[in-house]
């Protein structure tokens, strides 16, 4: 799942940034209102965060940039200010939560997954399968028959892509900028070795593989594998 995070103060950006990226998330960062503006109206997010007081233009006027695109993806706003009124304006403008700085990152994330859980989109897939494999999203878990398999925070990513979109060859090309958010033009068998190892932890042991290569075009996840 993907996350803008607007944000001027550079040791809160990275934090949020690094903190969320190592969570699974990925994160586009943005360090000021005109430039997270524009990423959260061309680019596709699952939530934004936030900050209210920035360069440009403010986190009231982005936020009313992106409900007034029709964008419904859930927002959370950080304020610095602890008012009643700032959290009141932020709700009436079609904020979904909001988070008084400073915070404590785990209060962050749990915020954000409430929100991603309750988001119309999140909701009927809180739970990805194929055959007898499972990926819990909010739960940060997976499953193959009562095995439990512990993946790294882009493995967890990579196979909810691939679950995403089961039955379908996804070329590296779409891979790499969904799960590593990097073109494919750096050279890097990244991926490859992703995949190989997500499939020994996946496929390993079990009769039914469910991700296989296919040559010269990409790397798929179905159930009718051999
Ligand atoms: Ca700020």
């Amino acid at each position: 799942m993907k996350i803008l995070v607007v944000e001027d103060e550079a040791k809160t950006g990275n934090y949020l940034k690094q903190g969320l990226s190592e969570a699974g998330f990925v994160v586009d960062l943005a360090r000021e209102g005109f430039d997270g503006m524009h990423l959260a109206l061309t680019d596709s997010y699952d939530l934004a965060i936030l900050d209210v007081m920035l360069p440009g233009i403010d986190g009231w006027q982005v936020l009313q940039g992106i409900r007034g695109a029709g964008k419904e993806m859930p927002v959370l706003f950080l304020t610095a200010r602890d008012h009643v009124d700032d959290r009141v304006k932020g709700l009436e403008m079609g904020a979904d939560d909001y988070l008084v700085k400073p915070f404590a990152f785990s209060e962050l994330l749990a915020r954000v997954r409430t929100l991603l859980r309750r988001g119309g989109k999140a909701k009927e897939s809180d739970v990805l399968r194929a055959a007898d494999l499972e990926l819990d999203l909010m739960r940060r878990r997976v499953t193959r028959g009562e095995r439990k398999i512990d993946l790294t925070a882009k493995e967890f990513l990579l196979l909810e892509l691939l679950l995403r979109r089961q039955g379908e060859v996804l070329p590296r090309s779409l891979i790499a900028s969904q799960v590593w958010d990097m073109n494919f033009d750096s050279d890097t068998n990244v991926i490859e070795v992703a995949v190989r190892r997500l499939r020994a932890k996946i496929d390993d042991g079990f009769e039914q593989k469910l991700i296989r290569t296919v040559r010269g075009m990409g790397y798929v996840l179905d159930t009718d594998a051999q």
